[in-house]
């Protein structure tokens, strides 16, 4: 914070008047930045995939000179990486949406324990085959107003992740519940947990822990900033506890104004 970026511009106004422009520039600058950052990232995280592609498209054109096992492996790998694609251009998509958006409608309201079910029987079809043990504890009846869309994103980036970043036999607990009237929801797992010192920095779009391992998992890095913008619609944030091995907790409450009343 301590540099800032001044632009001076003179003119002559005319023949005895100068005119001397002084203006801050940090905060265009920085925005600038953010946005170049922005399309660096993005294009670097479509062409890797696309690259594999292309290779398995060039590998193919002689077909006959391959072996039916190879034709299997290039099948695989070329929809495995079509869909990371796929799945990148939609939470690109579902970022800039709720970016763009300066508040949301809050007006509907959201049935969340039937949306938490849903989600979490996706997140059970999800972790199958990792023979993981997911428990969903919620509130019956408690429902806020919210955007369907974005607190829909918010629960499955959060609810995925834990299965996406815990080891086979993994144990995942879900819980929505009321507090004084607010509303509150966390996931925890107990599995690779977070350094402390990215914690912080996990809500950054593109910021990953470890790019190998989100990627093996088809993960974007966009996730947490989704859920960051979702929650902040919602006059909520994030709450983030972790550590290292023994595996993270990720909470947030929304506000009792938001919470239907039965
Ligand atoms: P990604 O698409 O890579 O999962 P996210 O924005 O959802 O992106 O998450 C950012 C990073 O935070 C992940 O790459 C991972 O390193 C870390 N992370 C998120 N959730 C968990 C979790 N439950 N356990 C451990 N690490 C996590």
């Amino acid at each position: 914070e301590a540099m800032r970026m001044v632009e001076f511009r003179m003119m002559q106004y005319d023949n005895e008047q100068i005119l001397l422009m002084v203006r801050d520039v940090t905060q265009w600058n920085r925005m600038e930045q953010m946005r170049r950052d922005f399309i660096a990232n993005v294009s670097h995280e479509l062409r890797t995939p696309l690259t594999v592609v292309q290779g398995y498209i060039e590998m193919l054109e002689d077909p006959q000179a391959l072996p039916p096992e190879m034709w299997q492996k290039a099948h695989g790998m070329m929809l495995e990486q079509t869909r990371r694609m796929d799945s990148l251009v939609s939470q690109l998509i579902t970022l800039s949406r709720i970016e763009a958006a300066e508040r949301s409608d809050l007006d509907h309201e959201i049935d969340v324990p039937s949306l938490l079910n849903i989600i979490s029987e996706e997140a059970k079809a999800l972790g199958a085959e990792k023979a993981m043990q997911i428990t969903l504890e919620v509130e019956s009846g408690l429902n806020i107003k919210g955007d369907l869309m974005e607190m829909r994103s918010a629960f499955s980036n959060l609810i995925f992740n834990a299965v996406h970043y815990t080891q086979p036999e993994g144990e995942i607990d879900i819980r929505w519940y009321s507090q004084n009237g607010n509303a509150c929801f966390l996931v925890s797992d107990n599995g690779d947990g977070i350094g402390a010192e990215h914690i912080q920095r996990l809500t950054e779009r593109f910021y990953r822990v470890d790019r190998a391992r989100s990627r093996k998992t088809g993960g974007s890095g966009l996730g947490l900033a989704i859920v960051k913008h979702a929650l902040s619609h919602h006059s909520s944030k994030l709450k983030i506890q972790s550590s290292l091995t023994v595996g993270s907790t990720f909470s947030f409450v929304i506000p009792a104004e938001l919470v239907v009343k039965k």
